[in-house]
């Protein structure tokens, strides 16, 4: 089949649909640490879990061993609706830039979430159902994620509420709106609708939040309440397993054409959608199989992987949450309000942090305004308008492939395209009329943030 000439899209069927998640944990010789209760500094147990998160999802968690696992015909039969997803071949930006690298990118933006968020929200909003709760909490950045939850809240008939981070709440009152057209309750954070959204308030007023207030506000939200519980659109272990969906169609589309990436790259904010797009990859190369170069690509203005601590850090500026060990900029960190809502998180996932750790995956950090170049770019060459998280993936990808231009080296490089930017029109108007700025954090603003990382034995950083 190599002879021919590879489409523009190469979708798969719809029976072609991964029916198992993989869990790339299954394969890793050094297994993500595990969370830990924040009293007692010790492995948090399920029981411990359970008034926080659902019962089912809470095993998924703490699974480090089971490859594959089943997903359930309800949630596949959602799945059929905006799945499978196109992997497409970029041959117009190929042309615009004159490479000779091969771009190749997984698009997760076809369905009216706008993100791959929608793969995890449905899992969730299932599982959530199936234990027979009422309803769910949690945050949105963006609201890409909010949005997703809503829709799959809607579908399986579960209550939603979600608690925006401000900054967001304000500029896009139409991603509100959508979340409201679904049904859920939409409230900004901080808030005073909680202790701990009023103690945030208290302490910085005038703040314009952050996902990490809003995580806070919203566990306090579902533990306070019965039949509630809390879910996370990123960063756990979980929500990586459901996104494997995106890496598994990804690589079965590519196989079908014998093609292998040398080079896969994708956005990180809390590591979902690159975790999920290099699962079934880096799964091969833990194996030994086949060998790739893996790049997280990180916004400068919110540099985790590139500038952070490895370290057992709380995932909420309250401290409420379990400590989990990864790389952080503190709990404490608040980014400047950087358009990319979907990347402000201070931490990363702790599957991602460990393979870093062990130097199996790269990272880099990105400008915005040169992201937004790249936007622009991919937009008048593609046609897909890219949603701002998606863009550090595009600007990486856009890089890489100028090199080959310059080495002559035909690399095939495969990105995660993980979503559309219809919302994000604020953001793009302050770069066409050239008031966005590159703002990035000093080593002092960081270490404000280092500080407040929690300092106990074995937690040496
Ligand atoms: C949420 C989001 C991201 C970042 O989240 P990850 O968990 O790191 O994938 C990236 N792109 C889009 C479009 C998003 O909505």
């Amino acid at each position: 089949m190599s002879a021919e000439k590879i489409p523009y899209k190469i979708y798969l069927s719809e029976n072609e649909i991964p029916k198992q998640w993989y869990n790339v944990r299954a394969d890793m010789k050094n297994k993500p640490a595990p969370l830990l209760n924040p009293g007692t500094h010790e492995p948090l147990k399920a029981e411990e879990l359970a008034p926080i998160f659902c019962e089912e999802l809470i095993q998924q968690e703490l699974d480090d061993t089971t490859a594959y696992i089943d997903i359930p015909e309800e949630i596949q039969e959602y799945y059929k609706t905006y799945r499978p997803s196109p992997t497409m071949r970029a041959y117009h930006l190929e042309k615009a830039l004159g490479t000779p690298a091969k771009i190749y990118y997984k698009f997760e933006g076809n369905n009216t979430s706008g993100s791959h968020k929608l793969n995890s929200a449905l899992a969730q909003a299932y599982y959530a159902k199936k234990q027979g709760l009422k309803g769910v909490t949690t945050e949105t950045g963006a609201g890409q994620w909010g949005t997703a939850l809503s829709m799959a809240c809607a579908y399986f008939g579960l209550d939603c509420k979600v608690y925006m981070v401000k900054v967001s709440y304000e500029q896009k009152p139409f991603r509100r709106e959508v979340m409201r057209t679904y049904g859920a309750e939409v409230t900004p954070s901080p808030s005073e609708t909680t202790a701990v959204g009023r103690r945030i308030l208290e302490a910085h007023p005038g703040t314009t939040g952050s996902l990490g207030c809003a995580i806070s506000e919203a566990v306090e939200a579902a533990t306070s309440r019965e039949g509630y519980r809390y879910v996370l659109g990123s960063v756990l272990n979980q929500v990586l397993l459901h996104q494997s969906v995106i890496g598994l169609e990804a690589k079965a589309a590519l196989d079908k054409y014998g093609i292998k990436p040398d080079i896969i790259i994708g956005c990180a904010g809390g590591g979902s959608n690159l975790g999920g797009l290099i699962s079934p990859f880096m799964g091969e190369k833990l194996r030994g199989e086949a060998d790739y170069r893996i790049i997280a690509v990180e916004p400068a203005s919110c540099p985790s992987f590139t500038r952070g601590k490895f370290a057992y850090d709380f995932c909420d500026t309250g401290m409420i949450c379990p400590l989990a060990k990864m790389y952080t900029l503190g709990s404490s960190f608040i980014p400047s309000p950087n358009h990319a809502g979907g990347l402000r998180f201070h931490g990363m996932s702790t599957i991602l942090s460990q393979l870093y750790h062990d130097g199996l995956m790269e990272a880099v950090s990105v400008e915005q305004t040169a992201v937004f170049a790249a936007a622009e770019q991919f937009a008048r060459t593609e046609g897909i308008l890219p949603a701002p998280e998606s863009a550090h993936a595009i600007r990486a990808a856009i890089d890489e492939a100028l090199k080959c231009k310059e080495t002559g080296e035909e690399k095939t490089i495969l990105f995660g395209l993980t979503g559309t930017g219809y919302f994000d029109m604020v953001a793009y108007e302050k770069y066409h009329n050239g008031e966005m700025n590159d703002y990035i954090p000093s080593d002092e603003d960081l270490q404000k943030g280092f500080d407040g990382i929690p300092k106990f034995p074995g937690n040496e950083f």
